[in-house]
């Protein structure tokens, strides 16, 4: 067509690489929904088995593991111009060496455990860690910003309260998918660098992680009491 405009040549490998990490990670939010919903089932004393949760899990888990070996290679195609590659890329093998251990003692755990409230919670607690590093994914590399998180409710700043959104806006991971805003982990002494996008000193923590603890103690005693009934 003479009049045509419109340059749609064929598509570039940095738009290919983000259309497929962006569908990879919608496929996973589904996956991770579904096997967060087991887990609340377990916990509610729905009559559900802990073979229904493994197997849940050794679904999401295939994925995702086929999922971060892929990575990679597509993130390599996609960095922006001047981005310090080695570095960006050093540091999400990194991250990835850490999310496939957390996969593998997921599954180890839930291969060996024999008491399903604590895999349930320990499902839980995985899949909002999961959620929260695949949200700081899509903001790093720009897949897509304000994603909808799905069922997982938006995360607020475990120490002041606002409303975070990792997809989009820059975050400290704490654990077990909570994390603070960026000015609470200034108070607490962080130092963010820029050019890398990592953090040269990581905020102290170290009272959070017992806030989450306690919070986890509190969530398998109510689970508890409620199976026993
Ligand atoms: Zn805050």
């Amino acid at each position: 067509m003479a009049g045509e405009t419109e340059q749609k040549g064929p598509e570039t490998d940095e738009g290919l690489a983000r259309r497929v990490l962006r569908s990879e990670h919608e496929h996973l939010r589904v996956l991770l929904a579904s096997l967060d919903d087991r887990a609340r089932g377990v916990m509610r004393g729905d009559a559900l088995s802990g073979l229904d949760l493994c197997a849940s899990l050794e679904a999401a888990a295939k994925t995702l593991t086929d999922h971060i070996r892929n990575e990679e290679p597509l993130v390599a195609l996609m960095l922006p111009p001047g981005a310090p590659r080695s570095e960006s890329l050093a540091r999400l093998h990194e991250d990835h060496v850490r999310q496939i251990g957390e996969i593998e003692s997921m599954q180890r755990l839930a291969r060996t455990s024999d008491d399903v409230v604590s895999l349930a919670l320990a499902i839980r607690a995985f899949v909002d860690d999961v959620r929260l590093d695949m949200d700081v994914e899509d903001r790093r590399f720009s897949l897509s910003p304000g994603a909808n998180r799905g069922p997982g409710a938006a995360p607020s700043c475990l120490d002041c309260g606002d409303s975070l959104a990792p997809a989009v806006d820059r975050v400290f991971a704490v654990r077990h998918g909570q994390a603070i805003c960026m000015a609470c982990a200034g108070r607490r002494g962080g130092i963010y660098d820029e050019s890398t996008d990592g953090w040269l000193k990581e905020p102290r923590v170290d009272d959070l992680f017992d806030l989450l603890d306690r919070r986890l103690v509190d969530d398998e005693v109510q689970a508890r009491s409620r199976l026993a009934r």
